[in-house]
């Protein structure tokens, strides 16, 4: 996506959110700073290799995204607003790039970013962006992964600001936790219990096994499985993401 239409964008959210002019110049120049200090990535080169290069714009790794997210969210719970609006644009740049399509080998590409440099963030976008938002790390992830390259440059243009409001509105969402998560967190955390819980009585039950049958092939099984009963534990990862999100250290204010 061209400067033009990054900024326009930046533009529109700071206006629906009411940022202060300082603060929107700091969005404005975050949202085009990946490509005048680009970030690094692990990339795979034809011949399978990989090597450390410029993070692709096009097809951004969402964890570059989300370090940017993550960053904006810590800086904006210590009242570094500048820092925050400064790493959003930053994440945001590449949600927005996310949303052209290239086209084949780049043929294209550049008549639609023109295209969609004529075009002004729809305002209708930016309410329902973030009118949807929800304040946690995990939205803004499905936010991420929600985003579709799109040929036609209005469509393009819509998604790039619908998900680019919702991010925002996700990051500078309220900074304190409502009191119905500390049950949520108690409850997630209950249930990992439970797994170790189990997981210990799996290699206690795997050792067993395998000294009684003398069949020590058994004996890797226990540990495998049990490392796969406490990994697999979405709901207490979830929780335990979102506490951080607020700011809190084992769940606790
Ligand atoms: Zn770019």
């Amino acid at each position: 996506m061209k400067w033009k239409s990054h900024t326009a964008i930046a533009r529109a959210i700071s206006g629906e959110m009411g940022l202060p002019e300082d603060l929107e110049r700091a969005f404005c120049a975050g949202s085009i700073e990946p490509d005048k200090r680009p970030d690094l990535a692990f990339r795979t080169s034809r011949s399978g290799r990989s090597y450390i290069g410029r993070a692709p714009h096009h097809q951004p790794p969402t964890g570059t995204i989300m370090a940017y997210a993550w960053r904006a969210r810590r800086a904006y719970l210590d009242g570094n607003d500048y820092w925050a609006v400064k790493s959003i644009g930053r994440a945001l740049h590449y949600v927005q790039d996310k949303c052209v399509h290239t086209g084949l080998g780049g043929w294209r590409h550049d008549a639609r970013e023109d295209d969609i440099a004529d075009l002004p963030p729809p305002r209708r976008a930016v309410l329902e962006g973030i009118g949807m938002a929800e304040c946690s790390p995990a939205f803004v992830r499905e936010c991420i992964s929600a985003v579709r390259p799109r040929r036609d440059p209005r469509r393009a243009m819509y998604d790039a600001t619908l998900y680019s409001s919702a991010i925002f509105a996700s990051v500078m969402g309220p900074p304190e936790i409502e009191e119905k998560f500390f049950d949520d967190y108690d409850r997630a955390m209950r249930g990992h219990r439970l797994r170790y819980a189990s997981a210990a009585a799996l290699l206690a039950l795997s050792a067993a096994v395998a000294a009684t049958l003398e069949e020590p092939l058994f004996l890797p099984l226990g540990p495998l499985a049990a490392i796969a009963v406490v990994r697999m534990d979405p709901a207490y990862y979830k929780a335990r993401d979102r506490a951080e999100w607020f700011g809190l250290q084992n769940g606790r204010r």
